[in-house]
């Protein structure tokens, strides 16, 4: 049987921050992962030439834990336009960023979209968030993200067509029941830094991470069954003994574990199509808010050059399905794309599509941060659905789980 002092369940952004921490302070650890390789919902895969990501998935630059444990350069970075394109019903319709680039600002003054109290709620929103600290945003009294845009005084429009899609997208979540909070996270750091995509697409991130590790502490296509006690069961029929367990697996998989109660999730499929004319021409998220299939596309090789062959272009088109959507989704898709595109769009050819149901845990106001402390039987929790469905909610996590564990062993 083999015996290690800590056995991180899951090798996930969680699982490997966590380790980073054993790793710097000469802690012996084991990651264990069921999958062929790290990384949990950061996957990336190689179709026809094309860097395909599974979902839509965008690294803020001024994320915490993002700026403490990875290198960004070493990504090599592939920025999005600041601001974004949004839907009208006949047109895609420019939001720009004019705090970054005040060239925008007399465009903003005949707005087909934003109105002059719009304009001012979002200077309003920057000033406010320039002083406060993560813990100011956290500590702030709780609402629906729907009533922060009604409380900032947001015109209708700008809500319908602007922010309700773009937060829809970062959330997954039609209503926008999900906490404020985030809302006001996510806020401060597209005003901070910048939405990016690594070069070799989102895997890199982790494969960062597990690039500073010791090879021989990360155990993959290896599932663990059962605990009891401080003994693992693998689905290699081994066993593995540990002083402590650090369950860094996602919410389903601990549930079985330890036998929690079941929980709410957000589904995305995105659909990735080869294209002959490029329809987009830029590097902008473009957004739709009316009540068709869609929620957002991207033009992914104009964003990330290195995404696809020479000459040719991928789209990437994000939908968040109901759990009744019918076979023929993706006609509908195609549907609405041909009434913003036009033609064209018949000669899109369908690369590849991913459908992640259980994308992101459901971030509702009265969602309660688990006591990461699990119980006398040393056992610690961490992952995005102990605080926040996020790359620096994962990271974050793993980091303060191994944080109190190497003080503990070292006091
Ligand atoms: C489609 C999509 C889009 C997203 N977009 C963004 C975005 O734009 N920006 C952002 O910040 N975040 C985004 N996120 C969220 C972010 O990717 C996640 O919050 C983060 O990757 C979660 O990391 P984790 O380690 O907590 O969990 P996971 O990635 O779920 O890792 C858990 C790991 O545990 C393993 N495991 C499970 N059970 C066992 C077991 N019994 N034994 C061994 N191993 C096990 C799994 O295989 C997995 O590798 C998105 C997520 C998805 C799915």
């Amino acid at each position: 049987m083999k015996h290690v002092q800590i056995a991180i369940i899951g090798g996930g952004l969680a699982g490997l921050s966590a380790a980073t921490v054993f790793e710097k302070n000469n802690i012996n650890y084991l990651i264990i992962e069921k999958d062929e390789l790290v990384g949990g919902k950061q996957k990336t895969s190689i179709i026809n030439d094309y860097i395909c990501d599974h979902g839509f998935q965008i690294l803020l630059t001024a994320s915490p834990d993002v700026k403490r444990l990875l290198s960004i350069k070493d990504l090599s970075p592939q920025y999005f336009s600041q601001g974004a394109k949004v839907w009208n019903n006949d047109n895609f319709y420019t939001i720009p960023n004019p705090l970054k680039n005040p060239l925008w600002i007399p465009y903003l003054l005949f707005h087909p979209i934003l109105k002059k109290r719009d304009c001012l709620a979002l200077l309003r929103l920057k000033l406010s968030l320039k002083g406060q600290s993560l813990g100011d945003i956290f500590s702030q009294p709780n609402q629906p993200t729907h009533s922060l845009f009604e409380n900032l005084n947001f015109s209708k429009a700008c809500q319908d067509l602007f922010l309700k899609p773009f937060f829809r997208g970062v959330y997954l979540e039609n209503d926008l029941e999900t906490s404020a909070r985030l809302c006001l996270f996510y806020w401060k750091c597209f005003l901070e830094g910048y939405a990016i995509i690594p070069k070799n697409g989102i895997a890199a991130i982790p494969n960062q991470l597990a690039a500073t590790l010791n090879q021989n502490n990360i155990m993959c296509n290896t599932q663990i069954i059962q605990l009891h006690k401080n003994l693992l069961t693998t689905s290699n029929d081994t066993r593995i003994k540990a002083d402590y367990i650090c369950c860094a697996t996602d919410y389903s998989a601990a549930a079985t574990l330890f036998k929690l109660p079941k929980q709410r999730f957000q589904a995305t499929k995105t659909y990735y199509y080869e294209t002959g004319t490029p329809v987009i021409n830029n590097c902008y998220l473009h957004l739709d808010g009316s009540t068709g299939p869609i929620n957002n596309l991207y033009n992914v090789t104009a964003v990330n050059k290195y995404a696809g062959p020479q000459n040719k272009t991928l789209i990437s088109v994000s939908t968040l399905p109901t759990a009744t959507e019918s076979d023929d989704y993706e006609k509908n898709v195609k549907a609405h794309l041909k009434t913003m595109f036009g033609n064209a769009i018949e000669n899109w050819n369908l690369v590849t599509h991913f459908h992640i149901p259980k994308a992101l845990h459901y971030q509702p106001i009265s969602y309660g941060v688990l006591n990461t402390h699990y119980n006398s039987n040393n056992i610690y929790f961490c992952g995005d659905w102990t605080i926040q469905g996020s790359i620096q909610g994962a990271l974050y996590s793993g980091r303060k789980v191994a944080e109190s564990l190497v003080s503990k062993l070292t006091s």
